[in-house]
């Protein structure tokens, strides 16, 4: 059935235990016992595919040498916001750090036709309202996001502190100093007070270790370093009017390639769309913000909605909390309020609710395959491209092109989930399901570093803490920290993101909250006078005890998705993993008790230490 999202009627009369089966068949054939070691790293013949910026020149200066309270690292949505949190708290000298030559990470680096946000822009880009910001568009266009970095970069003045086109490539901790040498790829050294990991988790692209991948001679390029000068066409305006005479073929379809392939088929002389795992692919329905709604919005409104998606995302509505968002991301939990609405809210345990919860969850995703059924012309086609697993073991898609575009005839689906990936490449092409496509070109979907291995995620050598102890070394067997922030052993450095923290639905919100914590944690240690600020081990002990006392476990729902950079492609024995160990009472709890701490002002569980005064 095809229908808008705010009106889709559960599909009813599923065979769920059979479904469930399914799921797990199509789970086994996908998981590759090399897990994470299947991909390729953009080191070595590839490092220009992660160390090269296509679109800002490089302007030469001499290398760096001086002192500064702090040094982010990151000028993505992450670092901006860690930044704004320094500033809030009245830290001016500090560097925010990045190897882009601007403001935007991963809205910088993908320029990719058809890039735009997936989930709900009013959510999604932050501090709109103190920007006094109106995205034009629900699901707003990378360019635009990028442009509301620059306009955030600019309210606040953190161009004044930025440092562009540099790559970090070592910290280390100095005893004798009580700072951080951050060293980079310009030849800097700069001794920092405090260092913030912003760097996100889409921050480096990988390949798919294809035999043979060397041996191709055409053109190759990964959606991050998406080549206009190739294709023709540009950021804001992707006619790609030079591939009408060009095979193409793109490997990967997660939510990147799901917006490229539109493109694609409308340009390229022939597409060869290079199939492992199917997304979901739902109507968008996107729609420019209406005007007269927008202006009505009362102050407070946009941490009203990002509230109201976190609960319907990923905790659940409250009786009568209306769902804001209305998109595929909170499907579920509409449908599932409505039927609870119409049962007078009865009183079930969490245990009940999480099992009704999973019926809707089969029946969204049933809903899903029947709509690529209805739209895909040829049956062996859209049987392909139906996805067989739960709702957020990959990441939901929406687009209203996706599907259309495998009805064209220059389009051709190559699945090669039988052989859980591409067999080689060769010099003219690649090889799947037994036969040579010649092409001229390949594009890598492939994705980025999301791995439970931090030092490829992450690419920085070393990252030394007290007597040298690596941070590799420490968090080989998970992560150990104080509040996800901070961890013993390691003074003076604050770690963001998916660690052991409250998360919330929408990530800048959890950056937000992050950088207002790290702005409290330095500001007070340097008006304190301290110089090293860091977890007792009993302090991080006990937050560990208690985080895992109170922890959900979701591992049933992971180990039964299909492999990806979700559950860490299949391979569960490793403990940490990319959603790390998130607080299990939710992002909002977490919120409350991180402002209390900073309400007490005893800074409880943090040991100080001040400069020796000279006798
Ligand atoms: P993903 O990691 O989600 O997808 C990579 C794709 O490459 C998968 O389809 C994967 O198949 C495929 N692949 C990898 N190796 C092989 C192989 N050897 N042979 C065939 N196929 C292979 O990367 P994306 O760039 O699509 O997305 C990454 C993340 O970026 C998203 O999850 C999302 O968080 C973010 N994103 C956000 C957007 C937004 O808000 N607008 C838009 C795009 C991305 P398989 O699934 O079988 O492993």
């Amino acid at each position: 059935m095809i229908c808008q999202p705010t009106d889709c009627p559960p599909i009813s009369g599923i065979d769920i235990p059979a479904t469930r089966a399914k799921y797990l068949v199509e789970r086994d054939r996908r998981i590759r016992k090399e897990a994470n070691a299947q991909y390729i790293e953009a080191a070595g013949d590839f490092a220009d595919m992660y160390e090269v910026d296509p679109y800002t020149p490089v302007t030469p200066r001499d290398p760096i040498s001086a002192r500064t309270d702090v040094v982010v690292l990151g000028a993505g949505y992450c670092g901006m916001m860690v930044a704004h949190g320094l500033k809030q708290a009245g830290i001016e000298d500090f560097y925010i750090v990045d190897h882009a030559g601007d403001f935007g990470g991963t809205w910088y680096w993908n320029r990719y036709p058809g890039i735009q946000c997936d989930n709900d822009a009013y959510c999604y880009m932050p501090l709109l309202e103190e920007t006094s910001y109106m995205p034009s568009k629900k699901f707003t266009d990378g360019y635009e996001i990028q442009q509301h970095c620059q306009i955030i970069a600019r309210t606040f003045g953190l161009y004044d502190n930025a440092l562009f086109h540099t790559l970090i490539r070592g910290l280390r901790w100095d005893g004798q100093l009580n700072r951080w040498h951050v060293t980079t790829n310009r030849g800097d050294d700069i001794e920092a007070r405090f260092v913030v990991i912003a760097n996100g988790p889409l921050n480096k692209p990988k390949l798919p270790g294809i035999p043979g991948i060397q041996d191709f001679k055409g053109k190759i390029f990964h959606t991050a370093r998406w080549d206009y000068g190739y294709t023709g066409g540009e950021w804001k305006n992707p006619v790609l009017d030079k591939l009408g005479d060009k095979k193409v073929a793109i490997i990967g379809t997660g939510a990147t390639a799901i917006q490229v392939v539109p493109h694609l088929g409308r340009y390229a002389g022939q597409v060869y769309v290079i199939q492992r795992t199917p997304s979901s692919v739902d109507l968008r329905a996107n729609k420019p913000t209406d005007l007269e709604w927008f202006q009505s919005l009362k102050p407070g409104w946009q941490q009203e909605r990002i509230r109201n998606f976190h609960h319907a995302a990923m905790e659940r509505l409250a009786p009568g909390e209306p769902d804001l968002i209305q998109d595929i991301w909170t499907e579920i939990s509409r449908n599932l309020s409505a039927e609870l609405e119409a049962e007078g809210w009865p009183d079930i345990t969490v245990e009940e609710f999480m099992q009704r919860r999973e019926v809707m969850d089969y029946r969204v995703m049933e809903r899903l395959r029947r709509r690529c059924e209805e739209i895909v012309a040829d049956p062996a086609t859209a049987e392909a491209l139906k996805p067989w697993y739960r709702f957020l073991c990959k990441r939901p898609c929406s687009n209203d092109d996706y599907y259309p575009t495998f009805n064209r005839p220059n389009v051709e689906l190559v699945d090669v989930a039988s052989t859980q990936g591409v067999e080689r490449m060769t010099e003219k092409g690649f090889i799947a399901n037994g036969r040579e496509y010649e092409i001229d070109c390949m594009i890598f979907a492939s994705g980025y570093e999301v791995t439970n291995e931090l030092h490829r995620r992450w690419a920085i050598e070393p990252v030394a803490g007290r007597d040298g102890l690596s941070i590799y070394d420490y968090w080989a067997d998970g992560f150990k920290t104080f509040q996800g922030m901070m961890t013993n052993g390691f003074p003076n450095l604050f770690f963001t993101g998916f660690t052991q923290a409250g998360v919330n639905a929408t990530n800048s919100a959890t950056f937000i909250a992050q950088g207002r914590h790290i702005g409290y944690i330095a500001s007070e240690a340097l008006k304190r006078g301290a110089v090293t600020v860091e977890p007792t081990q009993e302090a991080q002990d006990a937050y560990i005890a208690q985080l895992r006392s109170v922890a959900v476990d979701n591992s049933d729902f992971v180990e039964a998705c299909t492999p990806s950079y979700f559950n860490n492609e299949g391979d569960q024995t490793k403990k940490r993993h990319i959603f790390g160990e998130p607080w299990g009472p939710g992002f909002y709890d977490f919120e409350d008790r991180l402002q209390r701490w900073r309400d007490a002002g005893t800074l409880e569980g943090l040991a100080l230490t001040c400069e020796p005064v000279a006798a």
